[in-house]
């Protein structure tokens, strides 16, 4: 590998940010501060959300959400196979047992269409739960991701879940910035507003980073005040006691990373439109590369990206682009691999096969360069290498 000349990620960092950040070494209040409130505060009225819980990850995020939601070892909880690894562990955490739903090949999301042909080919209705038919394991939530950016059918998941008692947790750690068409709502809304809890993350390859964190975002003063709790040792928020009120966790954010979040937070319209504008790029140029398909949006979809994945056509050797991008120093990668397939995955009886549209578009994605000071120039060089790089790699 040459040396890198175009990176895939660069977290967009400013002097707003260091003034932030030095303004909370000088105090000396590194933890459970006003830095922290302000964060959640501001990305609350950002989303329009009632509430919003900062954590220390997105992991530690769908962690706790998943607990808010009451989700007992045992039962299942219908998820993407196509995501970042962390959206099933959580329920490996919890020893609930994640039933994946192959992905719509346009928006690459779960869609409430295929939950529900899943459901009624392997669950039965009995006293108002579904459970499974062979194992009689109730189903008691379904988490989809926003993969890349593109909403889910929002909508759609939040009547399923209604009608069929079952809790919506929403993996909303790629979709910071999108918005969705609510058919209920009549109106451009972000889709975490219509989950039980939603979850953000900040992992610097993220449109906003503190580094490392994450927030629960919800509109349900139950689950606002279990994950408060559930991040501080099961300690009240207020109660100065060391006494528990339940079992927690330290998934609490420090106030240099809230610092960060909240510098990042005064720029945040600025660093959605230059995500926009590159990917506007990128669309442009990539047009005339016939062996590239691009990502899409829905109609009801305004996506801000959070990576830019393009597949190459069936019969182009991915790895072998990836490999030629890399020697000209252009940093690329497979996003993602299918978590089915992932060993303590497979474990559980999943096998290569049973996700056909995942596993096709596992085997053909590569995330391309992306980030907020990315210039026109450098995209223009990205699409220039990947042009000749899959016309070298395709198949004769
Ligand atoms: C980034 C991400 C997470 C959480 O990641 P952390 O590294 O724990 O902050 C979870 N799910 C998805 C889909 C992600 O992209």
């Amino acid at each position: 590998m040459s040396a890198v000349v175009i990176p895939l990620s660069r977290p967009d960092l400013s002097e707003i940010e260091e003034r932030e950040v030095l303004g909370v070494l000088r105090t000396s209040w590194l933890s459970q501060g006003p830095r922290v409130q302000e964060f959640e505060a501001r990305m609350a009225a950002f989303l329009g959300i009632r509430h919003a819980i900062a954590v220390s990850s997105g992991t530690a995020g769908l962690h706790l959400a998943l607990r808010s939601a009451g989700i007992a070892a045992g039962s299942h909880v219908i998820t993407t196979p196509f995501s970042f690894v962390a959206t099933a562990n959580v329920m490996l955490y919890e020893g609930a047992y994640p039933v994946f739903v192959d992905i719509d090949p346009l928006t690459l999301n779960l869609t409430p269409e295929r939950v529900k042909a899943v459901m009624a080919r392997d669950y039965v209705m009995q006293e108002g739960r579904w459970r499974h038919r062979e194992s009689g394991a109730v189903l008691s939530a379904v988490l989809p991701v926003s993969i890349f950016g593109h909403p889910v059918a929002m909508d759609g998941f939040r009547t399923l879940a209604d009608t069929n008692c079952l809790r919506l947790i929403l993996d909303a750690c790629e979709s910071l910035g999108s918005l969705y068409w609510s058919e209920h709502l009549g109106e451009w809304i972000s889709e975490a507003q219509l989950a039980d809890a939603a979850v953000l993350a900040f992992y610097p390859n993220k449109q906003l980073t503190t580094g490392e964190g994450g927030m629960i975002v919800t509109n349900d003063d139950d689950i606002d005040r279990y994950c408060r709790m559930g991040r501080n040792q099961g300690r009240g928020e207020k109660s100065s006691s060391l006494d528990a009120e339940m079992l927690g966790f330290n998934y609490r954010m420090d106030e240099l990373s809230a610092a960060l979040g909240v510098g990042q937070m005064r720029r945040i319209q600025d660093l959605l439109t230059r995500r926009q504008q590159v990917a506007a790029w990128y669309e442009e140029a990539l047009g005339a590369v016939e062996e590239i398909e691009r990502p899409v949006a829905a109609p009801w979809a305004q996506v801000c990206w959070f990576v830019y994945v393009v597949r190459v056509r069936h019969g182009v050797n991915r790895d072998g682009v990836i490999a030629s991008l890399g020697q000209r120093g252009i940093e690329s990668r497979a996003y993602f691999p299918a978590i089915h397939l992932q060993p303590h995955f497979a474990a559980l009886g999943y096998r290569p096969g049973m996700f056909p549209v995942t596993e096709d578009f596992a085997h053909r994605a590569i995330a391309l360069p992306f980030f907020t000071q990315m210039t026109k120039a450098q995209v223009s060089e990205v699409v220039g290498a990947v042009r000749s790089a899959v016309s070298a790699h395709v198949a004769v």
